[in-house]
């Protein structure tokens, strides 16, 4: 008797095994690293929800590249090779606290799908227009990392602000401007495709941080010297609203694609 129980048992215990190793199949199948990460969105940073809500330490374990701000706009963050670096208003970088929180950020983890030789000689503009044309598509997102010598680089930092907050057109404005000449350095960031409007920022997001990770910024523009640019295709997007009572009061409905010009160029 008791072995016909342990018969009948069996090939429920066989089964049970077998949907287990299914599932876990499918969970890592699922957990990938093609995957970016963002905290709030642009537009939300555009009308100045500017306190952190995300710590660095907790960022990194979403990705090992990636852009951003600080905990009230305290300049530009540069996650390079799973380090964080701060590019201070005078352009210097420093490296933040893993406990500093951020209220705007994108990170993923890189591996590169593509790559090409930049024209040298070539601007932010040429350089946008030709890769455009040369993705595979311009509906999925791409993480992008770029090494070598520029001509030049012209990038900007952000001052920390202090409340009441003013907008970031307001800002931007007055915002301080570096310009690298002769440098070598990286260039991180995203190219994101139009529809993420509002929410990411379309087309290309890129800072900058020299090879001695001494200066960088948020970049405006460059000439390319002998650069390489790798691409990392990505189909996932994974967003992260703030528990945030400025956030939750933000007025999103408006549309800013205006301001957003004047900010990101
Ligand atoms: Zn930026």
């Amino acid at each position: 008797m008791r072995k016909e129980v342990k018969d009948m048992l069996n090939p429920r215990v066989k089964l049970f095994i077998a949907t287990c190793l299914v599932l876990l199949s499918a969970v890592v199948c699922f957990a990938s690293d093609e995957v970016i990460t963002q905290v709030s969105t642009i537009d939300a940073l555009m009308s100045g929800v500017y306190d952190g809500v995300t710590t660095l330490g907790e960022l990194r374990k979403n990705g090992d590249l990636g852009t951003g701000t600080l905990d009230r706009l305290d300049g530009e963050l540069i996650l390079l090779d799973g380090v964080f670096y701060q590019v201070t208003i005078d352009g210097t970088v420093v490296k933040p606290d893993l406990g500093t929180k951020t209220p705007f950020a994108a990170v993923t983890f890189f591996t590169a799908d593509r790559s090409l030789k930049l024209k040298v000689g070539s601007n932010f503009r040429e350089f946008t227009d030709g890769t455009e044309k040369w993705f595979p598509s311009r509906n999925i997102f791409y993480a992008v990392k770029m090494t070598g010598t520029f001509r030049s680089v012209k990038a900007r930092s952000v001052p920390s602000q202090k409340r009441p907050y003013r907008p970031l057109d307001e800002i931007a404005k007055t915002q301080p401007i570096f310009e690298f000449k002769n440098v070598t350095g990286t260039v991180v960031g995203f190219w994101c495709p139009p529809f993420v409007k509002g929410t990411g920022i379309p087309g290309y997001h890129l800072h900058f941080i020299t090879s001695d990770k001494k200066a960088g910024g948020h970049i405006l523009d460059f000439v390319a010297g002998d650069v390489t640019a790798e691409f990392d295709d990505t189909r996932e997007f994974f967003l992260i609203l703030p528990d945030d009572d400025d956030f939750d009061k933000a007025d999103l409905a408006r549309d800013r694609t205006t301001e957003l010009k004047a900010v990101e160029k």
